[in-house]
C-alpha cells in the first residue's frame, strides 16, 4: 500500500505555511538570525517537535514564526516545505498564510510579505509544485471589529497566487458569523471562502461558515457530524471537508487516533480529503496522514478518488487541474 500511495499524484487543501516549517527549517532560521530560545527548550533545538500541552505548543509556534522577518525567510519555509511535497509526489497545493501575524504583529511590510511569498512559490515550482495561497483571519487575534487583513486583500499587494479567503485559530468563544463582513469583501474581489468549522467547536460552527461565510469548503468540518441534517446539508452541496487525522488527535478533537470519523465521514457521503494542517509542528506529512486514513479504513480506491475530489475542489488553473487528472487517470490505469 505505501508503494501505491508513494505513487499516487496528490493535491493537499490545508497545509499552514507558518506550521509547516520542520526542525530542520527552524534551525536553518536561526541560524540566520540566532536568536535566544531558552524560554523555549533548554539546550539546542531538537531535532523533532512534540510538545506536552497547548502553551506548550504555542511556544514553539511563537519562536517559530519569530524567525520569519524577511522575505527570504519565507521563501525559506515555502522552498523547504515544496521539497518535502516534490518528493511525496504532491503536484498541488493550497497554503494558508496568516498575513495578520506578520503584517500586524511581526511588523512586517506588505511588499516584503508579498514578495516572500510570491519568491517561494517560484522556487516550488521549479520543485513541480503548484502553489495557491490562501491568507486567514486568525479569529482569537483579529477581532471582528479588527479589519487588518481584509485591509491588506484589498491593498493589491497579495501574492501571485491567491485564491481564498480562511478563518484560522480557535474556535470556542469566537464564532464565525460576526466576520461574515470580512468574507464578503473578500468574495467581492472573488476569493473563495474556506474556513475552519467543525474543528473545536460543534455543528452549529459549521452552520455558520456555510450561513453567514458561504463556505465552499470546510478546514476539518469533522464534528458536522454531531449533526445528521446538517450532514446530509453539506454533503448535498458537495461542501468538502479537509480533514487531518494527526491534528485532530493532538489538539483533543478526538481522544485518539483510532477513534477518528473518517470513514462515517466518508460514509454519511461527505466528499473529504486527507491533509497535514501544521507538518512541521505536528512533525507528519501527507505520506503520513494517507497512511494513517488507511489504518481507519480507506482503502486504495477510495484513496484515488479522495485525490480526484481533492482536486475538483481546488482552485488550481486549468492547465494544472487538467495536467493531474491526466496524471490520476493514468495512474489509474497503471493500477487496474
Ligand atoms: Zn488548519
Amino acid at each position: 500500500m505505501t508503494e501505491l500511495l508513494l505513487d499516487l499524484p496528490k493535491v493537499e487543501l490545508h497545509c499552514h505555511l507558518e506550521g509547516s516549517m520542520s526542525a530542520a527549517t527552524v534551525k536553518e532560521l536561526a541560524s540566520r538570525h540566532r536568536p535566544d530560545w531558552s524560554h523555549v527548550w533548554s539546550g539546542d533545538i531538537p531535532d523533532h517537535f512534540s510538545f506536552t500541552d497547548f502553551p506548550d505548543f504555542g511556544r514553539q509556534y511563537l519562536f517559530g514564526l519569530s524567525l520569519l522577518r524577511d522575505s527570504e525567510d519565507l521563501a525559506i519555509v515555502t522552498d523547504d516545505l515544496a521539497a518535502t511535497l516534490a518528493a511525496q509526489n504532491v503536484a498541488y497545493v493550497e497554503l494558508t498564510s496568516t498575513a495578520y501575524s506578520h503584517l500586524h504583529v511581526g511588523g512586517m511590510a506588505r511588499e516584503v510579505y508579498r514578495d516572500g511569498l510570491d519568491e517561494g512559490r517560484r522556487r516550488a515550482a521549479a520543485r513541480g509544485v503548484h502553489v495557491s495561497w490562501v491568507i486567514d483571519i486568525p479569529r482569537d487575534l483579529e477581532m471582528p471589529d479588527q479589519t487588518d487583513t481584509i485591509d491588506y486583500l484589498e491593498s493589491g499587494l497579495t501574492p501571485d497566487g491567491l485564491v481564498g479567503i480562511g478563518l484560522g485559530g480557535y474556535e470556542v468563544g469566537f464564532p464565525a458569523e460576526p466576520y461574515a463582513e470580512h468574507f464578503a469583501r473578500a468574495r467581492a474581489l472573488g476569493l473563495h471562502s474556506v474556513p475552519h468549522a467543525g474543528e473545536t467547536e460543534g455543528a452549529d460552527s459549521v452552520r455558520q461558515a456555510v450561513d453567514a461565510l458561504g463556505a465552499e469548503r470546510l478546514g476539518h468540518g469533522v464534528r458536522v457530524l454531531e449533526d445528521p441534517e446538517l450532514t446530509e446539508r453539506v454533503a448535498d452541496a458537495g461542501i468538502l471537508c479537509e480533514v487531518c487525522p494527526t491534528s485532530n488527535a493532538l489538539l483533543g478533537v478526538v481522544d485518539t487516533i483510532e477513534d477518528h470519523p473518517l470513514a462515517r465521514m466518508i460514509d454519511s457521503g461527505l466528499r473529504v480529503s486527507i491533509n497535514t494542517d501544521d507538518p512541521g509542528w505536528f512533525d507528519t506529512d501527507l505520506m503520513t496522514e494517507l497512511s494513517i486514513a488507511t489504518t481507519l479504513g480507506i482503502d486504495a480506491d477510495t484513496h484515488l478518488r479522495m485525490q480526484r475530489d481533492a482536486l475538483a475542489a481546488s482552485y488550481a488553473s486549468s492547465p494544472v487541474r487538467r495536467r493531474i487528472a491526466e496524471e490520476l487517470d493514468a495512474y489509474e490505469r497503471a493500477h487496474s
